[in-house]
């Protein structure tokens, strides 16, 4: 019997693996979110604007 984590991978595998960007973007010595383009600083963990954080 599957689980559901079983079922999320499959998701995945059909998807070709194109899942959102993991990682911050770089933009000069920022750190841009890619999920709202916020920037910051090099130290930031997460984002303070929409609460996003590399998975
Ligand atoms: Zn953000």
């Amino acid at each position: 019997m599957a689980t559901a984590n079983d079922v999320f991978d499959e998701f995945l595998d059909d998807r070709g693996h194109e899942t959102e960007t993991a990682s911050w973007e770089q933009d000069h010595n920022k750190k841009r979110c890619p999920d709202c383009g916020g920037l910051h600083d090099p130290e930031a963990t997460r984002c303070s604007v929409c609460g996003w954080r590399p998975s």
